[in-house]
Formats: structure tokens, sequence, C-alpha cells
């Protein structure tokens, strides 16, 4: 573990502890999280070491990574998955369709490559942790950053990466000048997040070092060089991480159907204010 003296972004000394976060992998480990009182972002402190991090992800329950389909759960999840990502494209193929190349950052299993690449959109994929042979899809960096992107992708993925300064300068470099950069995060201020509380599964602490709200996100990416251009919700994250903040504070066998009613509410509550549970941020350059 890495214990942190100033904030992982700004580098300011003025932070304060502000709440205790069960780790939904295992109840019995909880991390404190810390806010600055300059650039606002939240981070979890002290954190893992990039070397450690790994025994962190479970990987048979981090539903992102499965290809194979098994529970009920993971067979309604996969429904949803398309769904979220014909939503993705209808609101940003305005962005993406551009005959540019588009770069996936934290790809997975590449489910986003193959979409766009089914869109007829030249795209690939970065992952560390390749975990299947995929054509589009490195586990070298190195072999990216000589290469322009009209836009970049990275889904929920921004607030993992430790080297987060040097990574958003490299990403910055390998955009066009009128390029997007799409950030999608989860998001303290939304409802949901105010009701679960220490059990809102989205701070999945120790794998999220930094939470961000939509003040403090802009507020980091201006720093970076960029300037929001638009704001998109991710509406399926209401109904999904309300599910899984349930089964942790609670298993109850009508924790589906609670989390079909939060869920709504939540997404309703954000139609006003944009804070959704999670939210699909495009950068633009400065
Ligand atoms: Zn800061």
């Amino acid at each position: 573990m890495e214990k942190l003296d100033k904030c992982p972004l700004c580098h300011h000394q003025g932070i304060k502890k502000q709440y205790q976060i069960i780790d939904r992998f295992q109840s019995s480990h909880r991390y404190s999280l810390y806010s600055c009182d300059s650039c606002s972002v939240i981070f979890t402190n002290p954190r893992p070491k990039k070397e450690e991090i790994k025994k962190h992800y479970h990987y048979d329950e981090y539903t992102s990574h499965q290809s194979k389909k098994r529970s009920v759960f993971d067979y309604i999840y996969g429904i949803i998955q398309r769904r979220n990502e014909r939503h993705k494209w209808n609101k940003l193929k305005k962005y993406i369709n551009n005959g540019g190349t588009h770069l996936d950052y934290g790809a997975g299993i590449g489910k986003w490559v193959d979409y766009l690449s089914i869109k007829n959109v030249n795209a690939e994929g970065y992952e560390p942790i390749a975990i299947n042979n995929h054509k589009k899809i490195t586990s070298d960096f190195n072999k990216l950053i000589y290469k322009q992107y009209t836009t970049i992708s990275l889904w929920h993925v921004l607030e993992h990466v430790h080297e987060i300064n040097d990574r958003v300068e490299q990403l910055s470099n390998m955009l066009t000048s009128e390029g997007r950069l799409i950030i999608a995060l989860p998001n303290h201020d939304s409802y949901d997040s105010q009701y679960f509380k220490k059990y809102w599964v989205a701070w999945d602490v120790p794998r999220h070092l930094y939470h961000w709200n939509k003040d403090s996100i802009q507020k980091y990416m201006k720093q970076k060089g960029f300037i929001l251009d638009s704001i998109y919700p991710l509406p399926f994250d209401a109904y999904y991480i309300s599910f899984l903040s349930y089964n942790l504070k609670n298993k109850n066998i009508f924790n589906s159907i609670r989390a079909v009613v939060l869920g709504w509410i939540s997404n309703r509550k954000a139609k006003k204010t944009q804070n959704y549970s999670s939210n699909i941020y495009v950068f633009k350059k400065l």
C-alpha cells in the first residue's frame, strides 16, 4: 500500500479524510477516501501500489471482463450491455464516425472495438491485462504513442490509472487537434450515491483510485488542456449500481425490483441536474 500526503492529481498538500468505504468484494476491508481542498477530487488513500493492484481484481466477478455467459444475471447484463452500446453509439457517432481512427483505452475483451468495427469505424484498443487474443487490441502502450486518433474513449477506466497525469498527457498528444476525448465515470453526486453512501458499489475501492463529480472532472481536465464539449448520461448504470449496492447492503430477493425503482428515481432526478449515476464527458482541446 502507498500512503499519499498530497493530492495525486494537483499535488496540493491540503487534503482531508472524508469517509470509510467497504471493498465490495471483501467486506471486511475498508478504505479511506480523502478530498483535495484545491481541485476537489476525492481519492482512495492509502491505495494499493501499481504492482499490488492486480490481486484486488476478482476477474470472475468483474463482469466487464467476462466473455462467457453464466447466470440469469449475466444474461440480463448481456442484454443491457448491448442496449447500452447502442445508446453510446447514438450519442457519440457524430464525434466518432469521422473517417479517422478511434482508440478504446482500457478495452477489456474488445466489445466496444467490435461494435465500432461493425459500424465501419476504424477502431483499436489498448488493454494492459489482455486476456483474449483480439487482433485489434494490444497490451503494449508504447506501440500506440506515435499514432494519431480522432477520438479516444475511456469507459470507466480513468479512475483506475495510477500514473494518471502522465497518461492523460500522452493521450492528449495522441489526439488530433480537433479530436475528442470521451470519458465515462461514476458520479458521486448522483442520487444513488447519496442514497447508498458507503454501500454505493461505484466507489469500488481500492480499484477506483479517484472519485469525481461533474465539477471536479472538468477542473482536472482543464489543467490538462481540455474543455467540456458535451455531457451525456449512462442511464443503465443507475439500475446496475443500485442492484449491486442493495446486495452489498443486504441480500434480499426483492433487490432487483428495488433497484429498478431506485434506478428510475436516480435517472429522473438527474434529468434536471445531469447528476446521473455515471456520465459520459466529451472533452475537446482548449
Ligand atoms: Zn487536488
